[in-house]
Order: C-alpha cells, then structure tokens, then sequence
C-alpha cells in the first residue's frame, strides 16, 4: 500500500510525497524543490522517484533539483518527453511501470495539454490527476479539444467510486462556488461547498476527493455530453 502525504508548493500547487510499504518513495508534480526538500528531511527520507503528469513548470520546475539532491529516477509522460528534460522512464497507456511493489495504470488524459497522464494506482485506491480533473473542476483547454478532454473524463470516472482523487491545485472552493451556478440545487454539491468552506475556514486542504464525490457534484464531469462540456467549460472561463 502506498501512504500519501500532500506538500502545498507555490501559491496553490499540491505535491504529493508517496512511501510505500516496501520502503519506496515517490514525489507527484514538484513544482519547487524546497518543500518537497522539507518533507522528505522531516521523515528521514530519500527520494527513489518523480513522478510528472504533465509538461507545465508548476507541475515539473523541482525536477532538476531533486534528481540532483537524492539522485531519483523522472517517470513522466512519453509525448512531453521533448518538453520535460531528462525523463528516464516514459510512461504511456502501454507501460509497466511498478512502484511500492504495486503495478501504477497510465491513463493518457489529453484536454489541458496534448500529452498529460493521470496515475493510477489500483491496490491502494488512488490516483492522480494533475490539471486533468480537479475537484469540483478540471483544467483549461490549453491544448486540446472539449471532445478530447471529455474523453479524458471517462476513463477516470470509470474507476471504482472509493478511488482517492490527487489533484494539481487547491482550486476547490472557486469550483465550488461556480458549480453552484450550474446546479444550484444538488444537494451533494451544497453538502460539499459547505464542507470545503469549513476546511479552507481552517486553511485545510479540500483533497483527497473520491471519484465518487466527484461524479456527484463535478459539473464538468456531470455534463453528458462533449458539447455541454465545452459550454460549462466556457462559462467557467468567463466566471
Ligand atoms: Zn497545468
Ligand atoms: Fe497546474
């Protein structure tokens, strides 16, 4: 199993520090070395792996100097390997890529960039998202298209209900609020508003979500079709 530790970097990034049972360590999405430098001396512990779900420098701008700092191996995904420096191992759909003793799953997830992956991993129930899916959200379409970020959706939302769901950001209570605009009356998405209040209240973090919190009150994934999403995905630009 892989226990998880969120390290906020820059303004409102998440890192996220895995240690499996078997001793292995991981970084998710660095986006500064300091914290993550932090975390790892307050725990004792070295680094074997960083892992990136996309190209973006908040999500890769610690790579260079934790590579250098505990010698780690960069695992990110195979098309951003002329956009990440120094990838040692590519990941895509097809990869077998173990860690903490566990098989991780690739999904290829274009929509915010043409090459970003979300990480799976199935034993231990989690997985992360980076810009993909947020909760109560989802990246801007910098790259890709709707019809192709809506097909990210659904492999994601596939998963089992119970799934842990990292994302890249803190974005939480600003999608709260603008989900609220959509579906004004869904009971689960004000139950949830709510308690990301109290927890940003308190200077918490809103993560991990579920896969299943997020089908009930992510209007982005809620959309049903291509075409509605790129809508919904509109008016959020304009929010
Ligand atoms: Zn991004
Ligand atoms: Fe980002």
């Amino acid at each position: 199993m892989i226990n998880v530790t969120i390290v906020p970097v820059l303004e409102d990034n998440y890192a996220y520090l895995l240690e499996a049972d078997n001793g292995e360590t991981a970084i998710v999405d660095p986006g500064e070395s300091g914290p993550v430098i932090v975390a790892l001396g307050d725990k004792d512990l070295n680094l074997d792996y960083i892992l990136n779900t996309h190209h973006h420098s908040d999500h890769i701008a610690g790579n260079r100097d934790l590579k250098n700092a505990y010698n780690a191996k960069l695992a990110g995904p195979a098309k951003d390997s002329h956009r990440i420096a120094d990838l040692d191992i590519e990941l895509d759909e097809s990869s077998v890529f173990e860690f903490g003793g566990e098989q991780a799953q690739i999904f290829e997830t274009p929509g915010h960039t043409t090459g970003g992956i979300c990480i799976y991993f199935p034993i231990s129930k989690i997985i992360f998202t980076g810009d993909t899916i947020f909760s109560l959200g989802c990246g801007r379409l910098f790259e890709g298209t709707p019809e192709q970020m809506w097909a990210s959706f659904q492999k994601i939302m596939a998963l089992p209900d119970d799934t842990k769901l990292y994302c890249g950001h803190e974005y939480t209570q600003g999608g709260a609020r603008f989900c609220l605009t959509v579906e004004p009356d869904n009971p689960d998405l004000k139950a949830r508003a709510e308690e990301v209040n109290a927890l940003r209240e308190e200077e918490k973090p809103t993560l991990p979500s579920t896969i299943g919190i997020e089908k009930k009150t992510n209007v982005f994934l809620r959309a049903g079709s291509a075409d509605r999403f790129a809508e919904i995905r509109k008016l959020r630009d304009n929010f």
